[in-house]
C-alpha cells in the first residue's frame, strides 16, 4: 500500500512502525474472509481491510477520530483471525493497537460510554475490587430489570459465587521429588476471582512433574485488558510494573519460564518486548525482551518443555472432547497444535470444532461492551460445538470459559484441569459423569 506520510511524522517512532506495517498490505481483502465482524456485519469498515484504511488515513492526516471510526474500531474484536490469513504478513495486531491508543487520545466518547470503560478498566484487573462488586450486584440482582440494557448485559457475566482456591496462598510451591525446573505462574485477574480451581490444577500438575511454582503476589493484571482499550498509560504503568518484578524474580532464582494459563494475557506479555521498544532506557528495553522470551502458554510449556506422566484414571468412560482453541492462543500465539497434543495423551476422542477459527466472542472486554455481536458469535460458536456432541468443552482462556458456558450446558473446562486430571490430579468438580 502506497503511504504519504511526511518526514518529520516518520520521525515518531509509532508512526514510522506503523507506516511499515501499512506498506505491506496489497489490499487483496483475503484477511476479511476470515474476520467474524465483516462476516456478521458485512460492511467493508467492519473488516480488517476496512479498518486499515481508517487508521492510515487518521495517522497519515494527523485526524483526530470521529463516531465512526471509533464505531469501527471497537467493533474490533482483536481475535487475529486477520493475522493468520493475510499473506502478505501484515502486522495487524500492532497497528490495530495504535489505532486504538489513536481513538483514546484523540476522541472523546459519550458520557456513559466512558464512564463505564474507565469503571470496567478500574474493576477488573483488581480482583478483591471485582469480587466486592461481584457481591454488590447479587444484592441488586432482584432490580435487574430496571437497569439499562448495558448494565443488564453486563450483570449476566458477574458470578453469583466466587469459589476459593483449595492451595494454600504460597508465593512458592516445591514439588515432592527433586527440582527439574522452576517457573513463575501469572495468576490472573479476573480468573483467579472467577475460577481459582485453573490456578490449583496448573500448580499441581507442575509440581507433581518437580516444577518449583513461584508466584508475585503483587502480580496482579498483565495489562491486557487497559492495553487493549487504548488506555495506554495505565497499561504501561501494570506492564512495566511487572517487568521489573519478573526480571528481579528471573535472576534471583534463574526461572527458566514464566507461564500463562489465560492465553489472552499470554498474547500481551509475549509482546511486552514490542510494547517497549521505543523506552528510553536500554537496560529496562533488554528486560521487557527477556520477559516475552521467558513466557509460554502453560500447554506450550507442558508440551515441549516436560514429559507429562500420563496415567489410567479410575473412570474408564472415553470422553467425546472439543477443543475449543482460543483466539489469542491460536492466532495471536501460533499455539494450537500443543494443548490437542497433550489432550490426545489423555486417550479421550478430541475433537477440534468446525470453523474453529472464528471468536467465539469472549474478546476481553468485547462481550461487555458489543454484547450483540458477541452474543451473534456465540449462537455460532454453540451451533458449531453440538454438530460434534461432546461431552466436555476444553480451552485454554478464562474468557472463552465464561462465556461459552452463557450458551451451552455442556462442562467447560480449562485444559490445564483434564491434563491435571489424567496425570494423577482430582476429577474437575464439574464433570458429573
Ligand atoms: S489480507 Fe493482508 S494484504 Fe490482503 S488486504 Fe488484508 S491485510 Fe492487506
Ligand atoms: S482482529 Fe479479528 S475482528 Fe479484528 S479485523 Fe482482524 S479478524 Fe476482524
Amino acid at each position: 500500500m502506497q503511504t504519504n506520510f511526511k518526514k518529520n511524522q516518520l520521525l515518531d517512532p509509532e508512526i514510522n512502525t506503523s507506516e511499515q506495517i501499512l506498506r505491506k498490505c496489497v489490499h487483496c481483502g483475503m484477511c476479511n474472509a476470515t474476520c467474524p465482524t465483516y462476516q456478521i456485519l458485512g460492511d467493508e469498515l467492519s473488516g480488517p481491510r476496512g479498518r486499515i484504511y481508517l487508521i492510515k488515513d487518521m495517522l497519515e492526516n494527523n485526524k483526530p477520530a470521529t463516531e465512526k471510526i471509533t464505531k469501527h474500531i471497537d467493533q474490533c474484536l482483536s481475535c487475529y483471525a486477520c493475522l493468520t490469513t493475510c499473506p502478505a504478513g501484515v502486522d495487524y495486531l500492532h497497528l490495530i493497537d495504535h489505532g486504538r491508543n489513536h481513538v483514546e487520545r484523540t476522541y472523546k466518547r459519550p458520557f456513559f460510554q466512558r464512564t463505564l470503560r474507565n469503571i470496567l478498566a478500574i474493576i477488573l484487573p483488581n480482583p478483591n475490587l471485582f469480587k466486592l462488586v461481584g457481591f454488590i450486584t447479587n444484592i441488586f440482582r432482584p432490580l435487574m430489570f430496571l437497569a439499562p440494557k448495558k448494565i443488564k448485559d453486563m450483570v449476566k457475566f458477574m458470578p453469583k459465587t466466587f469459589p476459593s482456591s483449595k492451595l494454600p496462598n504460597n508465593s512458592v510451591f516445591k514439588p515432592k521429588s527433586k527440582v527439574v525446573s522452576k517457573v513463575a505462574l501469572l495468576t490472573g485477574c479476573v480468573q483467579k476471582a472467577i475460577s481459582p480451581e485453573i490456578n490449583d490444577s496448573s500448580i499441581n500438575i507442575l509440581t507433581r512433574h518437580g516444577i518449583e511454582v513461584h508466584i508475585l503476589k503483587d502480580i496482579r493484571c498483565c495489562g491486557s485488558l487497559t492495553h487493549h482499550m487504548g488506555k495506554e498509560e495505565s497499561a504501561h504503568k501494570l506492564i512495566e510494573f511487572n517487568i521489573l518484578k519478573w526480571h528481579e524474580l528471573y535472576e534471583k532464582e534463574n526461572l527458566d519460564a514464566i507461564l500463562v494459563n489465560t492465553s489472552g494475557c499470554g498474547t500481551t506479555l509475549k509482546d511486552y518486548g514490542f510494547i517497549f521498544r521505543n523506552h528510553p532506557d536500554s537496560k529496562f528495553r533488554k528486560k521487557a525482551r527477556m520477559i516475552s522470551k521467558l513466557c509460554k502458554d502453560i500447554t506450550e510449556y507442558l508440551d515441549q518443555s516436560i514429559k507429562l506422566n500420563f496415567i489410567e484414571t479410575s473412570n474408564k468412560k472415553k470422553y467425546r472432547v472439543a477443543y475449543h482453541s482460543a483466539c489469542s492462543m491460536q492466532h495471536g500465539q501460533k499455539v494450537h497444535e500443543q494443548p490437542i497434543n497433550l489432550l490426545n495423551k489423555t486417550g479421550n476422542h478430541i475433537y477440534e470444532i468446525p470453523d474453529g477459527h472464528i471468536c467465539c466472542g469472549s474478546a476481553g472486554t468485547y462481550n461487555l461492551m458489543q454484547s450483540e455481536i458477541a452474543e451473534e458469535l456465540l449462537n455460532r460458536k454453540v451451533n458449531n460445538i453440538k454438530k460434534i456432541n461432546p461431552d466436555i468443552i476444553a480451552t485454554g482462556n478464562v474468557g472463552c470459559i465464561k462465556q461459552i458456558s452463557m450458551g451451552t450446558s455442556i462442562p467447560i473446562l480449562h485444559t490445564v484441569e483434564l491434563l491435571d486430571w489424567y496425570t494423577g490430579g482430582k476429577k474437575p468438580e464439574s464433570i458429573k459423569v
